[in-house]
């Protein structure tokens, strides 16, 4: 008998409708199995509006549940079984540098909004609705660029270049119309130094669990699984997916699995993405096809959140005892404002 999914489960029925637990793509299957919603950073965020129980257990990374606070109703509480679980990549931009480089801009003359990756912090997505940008996931990049675009003459696009670099292509925006901004410690850009007149600024940044896939990766396994078709998450760098037969986002590489297990059973498909995925839709459609992971790649931050972690957390939720994550006051609005206009552009 396992005891803590056990418990879990009777905390779950406890609860009842007060209570719904939601948990990335990348979490592991014992967590997974708790989840009511799962999904990919934009799925998550799109259900928030729409949960009525009075708590919301984010199992995922910080900004995640930063994210599901800015959108979840008056009175709903959000808990995160490991607040120390953070982004990597969020990390690569202290909202400090972030907030001295767009000054910078704004003093070239030129009008450059910013378009945030949704991972990045609560105070990163609150500057970029502060100065007139919007969020956006790997689902809906290309969408949120070609929107900012018809609204500015540049874009700076924050934090991952790679992913910035993918969109672009898909855009037809070509290399010497980006940049990837060198920045100091001190968030200083040097502007006569840079080519701040492209049309396309990209903060240095990545996933480096994604960047991690090399070209020669996508070489080894189409080596090793003869014929096989590669997908691949669109923050792994440009020239792996040049390689690539398709590249998209986690709902992407979630349905691709799905379409090569009816249309092509007894083939393989290998994928490019966190590991935890990969193998649960290798489980998913084993008896119609092979997947495999590129590489080996599991989120260490995502990897913090256990099932212990997440049952410690809805004890302290029925026991009145689970501090909930709090969005400071002043950031609230316009981060808000950066998500809000992502979801009106996306559709809800
Ligand atoms: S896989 Fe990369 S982008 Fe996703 S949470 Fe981990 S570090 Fe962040």
């Amino acid at each position: 008998m396992n005891t803590t999914a056990d418990a879990i489960a009777a905390i779950k029925k406890e609860l009842g409708r007060d209570l719904c637990i939601m948990g990335h793509h990348y979490q592991n299957d014992a967590v997974i199995a708790h989840c009511d919603i799962s999904g990919d950073s934009l799925e998550l965020a799109r259900r928030v509006p729409h949960i009525d129980a009075a708590h919301i257990v984010l199992c995922g990374v910080y900004f995640m549940g930063e994210s599901a606070s800015l959108l979840a109703r008056e009175g709903q509480t959000v808990h995160l079984p490991e607040p120390d679980a953070d982004c990597l990549m969020s990390a690569m931009i202290p909202v400090r540098l972030a907030r001295r480089v767009l000054e910078q801009l704004a003093l070239t003359g030129r009008d450059i909004v910013p378009v945030a990756y949704a991972n990045s912090s609560l105070a990163v997505k609150a500057l970029t609705g502060e100065y007139g940008g919007a969020v956006c996931t790997s689902a809906n990049a290309e969408i949120m660029l070609a929107w900012a675009f018809r609204r500015a003459e540049g874009v700076i696009f924050m934090p991952d270049k790679n992913l910035g670099h993918n969109i672009a292509n898909r855009l037809g925006i070509p290399e010497n119309e980006r940049h990837v901004l060198r920045i100091d410690g001190r968030g200083l850009i040097e502007p006569a130094s840079q080519p701040l007149d492209r049309k396309l600024l990209l903060w240095p940044g990545a996933c480096s669990i994604h960047a991690r896939f090399r070209p020669e990766f996508v070489e080894q396994a189409r080596s090793r699984y003869p014929g096989c078709r590669i997908a691949a998450h669109p923050e792994c760098r440009q020239e792996v997916i040049a390689l690539c037969d398709a590249a998209g986002s986690t709902s992407f590489l979630i349905r691709e699995a799905a379409r090569v297990a009816e249309s092509a059973p007894g083939s393989a498909l290998v994928i490019g993405t966190e590991e935890n995925l990969v193998r649960r839709l290798a489980e998913r459609h084993r008896d119609k096809c092979d997947i495999f992971p590129l590489s080996h790649a599991i989120c260490p931050e995502m990897s913090k959140v256990t099932e212990e972690k997440l049952l410690n957390v809805l004890e302290g939720i029925a026991g009145n005892r689970s501090e909930p994550l709090r969005v400071a006051g002043n950031l609230f609005e316009p981060a808000r404002l950066s998500l809000t206009r992502m979801l009106e552009v996306c559709g809800k």
